[in-house]
């Protein structure tokens, strides 16, 4: 079964592993598909909002079909008529994250949720599916959508300016990343570009980054809030502020967060991206980054910007949280009894999948936290908000710390394995 199911994934790939390919199913554009989804710690549900045609469709055009197969979710979209699936990429949400709540034991709640596709040509079925405790997806949504429907919305924002700060070519050979500022009024839009500018010149100095800077552009969406600073709710700020966005999300004090995803989205629109990366603007120390949804940072404390980073290893490589200390507002978020999707953490239940062939036969598995391990990628245990059960592969990183010098070499082959899915 496994075998047919590789071959069929690899007969789809080549089906459409070329640029014609991709402009018979596909035209120019995205399709931006906006769902809410609700629900508690038992149960999920996941109904359409709008759907909207955008401008630009920043990801690759000849790799439609996600090979990595990360996420918690999946959408997929197939030709109506012969069922040939011509798209699929994975992606995570808040709302799954606040299902690991207490509040979700308690209580229903909803969650806006955005994935953009290259936009179809032809009728198409898009199917959401979500991962059950046992890691396996199962069917959310189903819906057939018509490209050539009214009601699909093609309104933009106006009046926002935009400008390409780091420009290393065309976007469909580059990553795209569309940065949105939060909290700067319109007095601060230097600001804005000078903290852009700032963190393009820490990450080339980061491995993997430092070796393919010119695989990014760096987009500033002129996002103008009319006060300064953002919005905290354990100090009773309230903010007008352009995303929405907050301190204490999940009532975790230092994860800032907006739940305004549709808003987000109508700015980042305005540019091409694969990509979002919000720009809080404040000296409060915190952030949040979830996979293919947004990453978010504040920009002026004295961390801002390796937690720039830590988060962009979320958003972007699907890379999860190699700490177990600090307090975080999940309960059980993994379930040990299964293989963790997430690249850089184990339970040890299929390590083959994982880094294992990176690790020298002179390191025991699972690796004591020793002076002579110390610098050595092994298993150690802690990881994934939980001191037992889950290993990561070296004793610190930046998945797991600030005080960490880099990224751990199999986060860096994650990444490495992004920008290229991306960009080649
Ligand atoms: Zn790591």
């Amino acid at each position: 079964m496994k075998q047919f199911v590789l071959f069929l994934l690899f007969f789809l790939i080549v089906q459409i592993d070329s640029d014609a390919q991709f402009k018979s199913y596909f035209q120019n554009g995205s399709l931006r598909i906006d769902f809410v989804l609700s629900g508690n710690a038992q149960e999920s549900k996941a109904s359409i909002f709008e759907l909207k045609k955008e401008r630009f469709y920043g990801g690759s055009l000849h790799k439609t079909i996600d090979s990595l197969n990360y996420g918690e979710f999946k959408i997929s979209l197939l030709d109506k008529l012969d069922s040939t699936v011509i798209y699929t990429r994975g992606f995570c949400t808040l709302f799954e994250e606040w299902q690991t709540t207490d509040e979700a034991k308690r209580m229903d709640k909803s969650f806006f949720q955005t994935v953009t596709v290259p936009f179809p040509k032809k009728e198409v079925v898009v199917s959401i599916e979500r991962r059950k405790r046992n890691g396996q997806f199962y069917n959310l949504l189903n819906t057939s959508i018509d490209p050539r429907a009214y009601s699909i919305v093609k309104g933009k924002l106006n009046g926002v300016k935009t400008h390409k700060l780091i420009d290393n070519g065309n976007k469909d050979e580059c990553v795209d990343i569309a940065f949105i500022g939060e909290g700067y009024a319109d007095y601060e839009m230097d600001k804005f570009h000078q903290d852009i500018q700032r963190m393009y010149d820490y990450m080339i100095t980061q491995s993997p980054f430092d070796r393919y800077q010119n695989k990014f552009n760096f987009w500033a969406v002129d996002a103008v809030s009319a006060e300064s600073g953002v919005t905290d709710p354990r100090k009773d700020v309230w903010k007008d502020t352009a995303l929405k966005s907050s301190f204490n999300t999940l009532n975790s004090d230092r994860y800032l967060e907006s739940t305004h995803t549709f808003l987000i989205r109508d700015y980042a629109a305005l540019v091409p991206y694969d990509q979002i990366y919000v720009i809080a603007n404040t000296d409060k120390y915190g952030g949040g980054g979830i996979y293919n949804h947004f990453s978010l940072t504040s920009i002026d404390n004295s961390r801002s910007l390796t937690v720039f980073i830590h988060e962009f290893g979320h958003a972007f490589a699907g890379l999860g949280d190699e700490y177990y200390t600090s307090e975080v507002s999940y309960s059980e978020y993994f379930n040990q009894e299964i293989e963790p999707w997430q690249p850089n953490l184990t339970t040890l239940i299929n390590f083959e999948a994982k880094w294992k062939g990176m690790i020298s036969k002179s390191t025991p598995i699972p690796t004591p936290a020793k002076e002579k391990y110390l610098d050595k990628v092994g298993v150690f245990e802690g990881g994934g908000y939980s001191a037992k059960g889950i290993y990561r592969p070296t004793y610190d990183c930046r998945m797991k710390s600030n005080e960490a010098d880099e990224f751990c070499p199999v986060c860096q082959k994650a990444i490495e394995e992004m920008i290229l899915f991306l960009t080649d």
